[in-house]
């Protein structure tokens, strides 16, 4: 009960700070940063840790194939299909100028962002540790998530405002992951595996890469105390 007030205003209070990123030009941007490394590093521990071994409790046959599966997904959806793709802002505008590449942007994080939702619902469909786990592991990034696809409907000619809803359809395919799971828990032995490999996919192909090209080691330290935080949570979990 108490993980889940002090996770439940965390959520609220990144909502919060979400939404005044798009809104706010002048807010400062730096700190997403620390959300991206933080979150990478605990979405690795929390995808090796928890959701590789509990998938394969799943299915030792098929596990490894639907984990290898989700990853190529969302290699195929984020930077095969969509030409130029990275996380955080983006910047390159003199190479990113077509409109159709707002769309197919939207298009594969949308799709990663439906993982989202199935990995929470698949999470919580086998026990509240797991769940919440999950969702903490997602919920980090999901505040520099919804900034990249605003900035980069913007960079691609979009008004403010359709940058803003994009960053909502990110908002409905989460929930709509969520609900799958809900609605079809028998669907937990498909779900589990692949967003395992979606959220091993994320972590060290989309968030690792802007930590990385952050220079010095303050970045790379951010990571580390994602890992540890992990640790953490898991020393501490069986007293709450
Ligand atoms: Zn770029
Ligand atoms: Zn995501």
């Amino acid at each position: 009960m108490k993980l889940a007030l002090i996770l439940g205003t965390v959520a609220a209070l990144a909502d919060i700070f979400g939404g005044l990123v798009l809104v706010r030009r002048d807010w400062d941007k730096r700190y997403l940063r620390y959300f991206v490394a933080l979150g990478a590093g605990f979405m690795m521990a929390a995808a090796f840790l928890e959701m590789l071994p509990e998938s394969f409790k799943l299915s030792l046959a098929w596990a490894p194939v639907l984990v290898l599966g989700g990853y190529c997904a969302i290699h195929l959806l984020e930077h095969t299909i969509t030409p130029h793709f990275h996380f955080g802002e983006e910047t390159h505008h003199d190479e990113f100028l077509a409109r159709h590449t707002g769309n197919s942007v939207l298009l594969g994080l949308g799709v990663h962002a439906l993982f989202d939702g199935v990995a929470i619902g698949s999470g919580f469909a086998l026990s509240s540790w797991l769940g919440w786990v999950i969702f903490l592991a997602i919920f980090l990034h999901k505040i520099p998530e919804g900034f990249t696809v605003a900035s980069v409907m913007v960079a691609s000619g979009r008004s403010r405002k359709n940058a803003f809803y994009a960053a909502v359809i990110l908002a409905a395919a989460t929930l709509a992951g969520v609900l799958v799971i809900a609605l079809l828990p028998g669907w937990v032995r498909f779900g589990l595996p692949v967003s395992a490999g979606v959220a091993i996919y994320v972590a060290a192909t989309d968030l690792v890469p802007e930590v990385n090209r952050e220079p010095g080691i303050r970045m790379a330290l951010v990571f580390f105390s994602g890992v540890l935080m992990f640790f953490l949570l898991r020393l501490l979990a069986p007293a709450i």
